[in-house]
């Protein structure tokens, strides 16, 4: 008989740094007299994490969703945009502040990723920019993306808050698109506590961006544009900076723990794991998603996720519901059904399983003994 855990597994636990190293760095800063406004530890930080994402230019900014609000003031979006239903409520919520209706468009059954062979047939005259979104570090279709709005002379901008570290063919992932937005939520594989960043090609729009992430001040005399607090502290700069040392040791741990629940749900009927992508993309293993089939499998999903609880197992069911049925936008006509049918279904299949650094291989084998022992046989 399968025992429940002693202690609550959830489906992740956020990477401390040891109270020390925190403490050392607090020192520096009580020592420089600086608490934020582009402070030591900030411009650090945005250099260090340049080298890190392997991008020309960024930016840092308070959390990921100001980041994203401030990336579609800075390229003018208006309109509508182009994007996925299958995603953090921040990212369809940041169009939407923005005065720009989101535009839902259906996704890849493989990847989860928005369908770029269906974005074409979204375009209209009001349509300026695609927001795509690389979910759970699976990269999209990035060329065909590209293709498709250099034809109509669209946007891009990615959601990479869930893609820290992936790279194509060497190439880190934030290269890609006019602007890409990483979210550093504590939950995230690396964070800041809060924080987050936009990254970008040209200093020109570096310079736009951080006008707008500093109320829009050039100097003394001078506000030049209607700008927002985006600003990252210097105490969770710092914090950043000594994460940026755990980040890799993280990721390590969880390709194996990858590694440990696909050994052990390969071969289970109605179970599908995550998408492999092509050998030149480094993935950063930052969650584990199951889908359960019902009809293979025996059991829904969300009797996978209930049964689960009286196993101590607290699985999460990202993304369900989708955005296009949040009231806010279910009476959007891209939001119907129809519109959707893939990303319908996967709404209904998908289970996060429990992903960090400090689960160990025994957690995982119990984890997949009881998802396995839920199966039911016709
Ligand atoms: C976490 C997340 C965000 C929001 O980031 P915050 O830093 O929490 O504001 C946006 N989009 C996606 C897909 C996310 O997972």
């Amino acid at each position: 008989m399968l025992e429940p855990f002693k202690e609550r597994i959830y489906v992740t636990r956020p990477v401390f740094p040891t109270i020390e190293e925190v403490t050392e760095k607090l020192r520096d800063i009580w020592d420089s007299k600086w608490l934020t406004n582009n402070g030591p530890q900030h411009t650090m930080l945005e250099h260090e994490l340049k080298n890190f994402l392997k991008v020309p230019y960024l930016s840092l900014f308070n959390n990921g969703t100001i980041a994203l609000m401030v990336a579609c003031q800075s390229l003018r979006l208006s309109g509508e945009v182009i994007t996925t239903p299958f995603t953090f409520a921040a990212t369809p919520h940041v169009l939407s502040w923005n005065n720009i209706t989101p535009i839902f468009c259906d996704v890849d059954a493989a990847t989860m990723n928005i369908d770029a062979d269906k974005i074409e047939s979204m375009i209209t005259p009001h349509t300026t920019a695609i927001l795509a979104v690389h979910v759970f570090g699976t990269p999209c279709d990035v060329e065909k993306i590209r293709d498709v709005a250099d034809r109509y002379g669209l946007k891009v901008v990615y959601d990479a808050a869930h893609a820290f570290g992936v790279e194509i063919g060497g190439n880190g992932i934030g290269n890609f698109g006019d602007i890409s937005m990483f979210s550093f939520h504590a939950t995230k594989l690396y964070h800041t506590v809060e924080g987050g960043a936009l990254v970008m090609k040209n200093e020109h729009v570096k310079q736009r961006i951080d006008l707008l992430k500093n109320f829009g001040i050039k100097n003394e005399e001078e506000v030049v544009m209607p700008g927002i607090n985006g600003k990252l502290d210097e105490i969770r700069a710092a914090i950043g900076r000594i994460m940026l040392n755990y980040v890799e040791d993280e990721r390590l741990k969880r390709i194996r723990l990858h590694a440990i629940y696909d050994e052990e749900l390969a071969d289970v009927d109605g179970v599908t794991l995550m998408p492999t992508c092509a050998d030149n993309v480094k993935l950063n293993h930052q969650y584990y998603v199951v889908r359960i089939d019902e009809k293979i499998f025996g059991r829904s999903r969300d009797f996978v996720y209930d049964e689960f609880r009286k196993f101590n197992v607290f699985a999460r069911k990202y993304f369900h519901p989708l955005c296009s049925e949040f009231t806010c936008y279910r009476q959007l006509n891209s939001s119907r059904a129809e519109n959707l049918p893939v990303a319908n279904v996967i709404g209904q299949q998908v289970l996060s399983l429990p992903m960090y650094g400090g689960l160990t291989e025994e957690h995982v084998r119990k984890i997949c003994a009881i998802l396995k022992s839920f199966r039911r046989r016709n």
